[in-house]
């Protein structure tokens, strides 16, 4: 299994996000580990719990064991329940 980052966005309720500019609606970034299947695919839960049905995956792959596990772009919106799972 490896670890997938999945993007958790905020519900579009109005016109105050110009259309393409998902960055500004990142709510939070969690990791989720992928299920056994041959693609790999994220799995029911994020590392914290949350379903990531509603979640948008990110193809992003660590470059290492001491490189962060999202993308350092993403890093202020960083899940603190998945990134203190993932360091034990
Ligand atoms: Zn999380």
């Amino acid at each position: 299994m490896a670890i997938v980052v999945m993007r958790e966005l905020r519900e579009e309720t109005s016109q105050d996000h110009a259309p393409g500019d998902a960055l500004s609606r990142i709510e939070a970034m969690h990791a989720a580990m992928t299920d056994t299947s041959p693609h790999g695919l994220p799995g029911d839960e994020t590392v914290c719990g949350k379903p990531t049905a509603d979640m948008e995956r990110v193809h992003y792959q660590s470059a290492g064991a001491d490189v962060s596990w999202l993308p350092p772009s993403t890093s202020r919106w960083e899940c603190p329940r998945c990134a203190e799972a993932l360091q034990s």
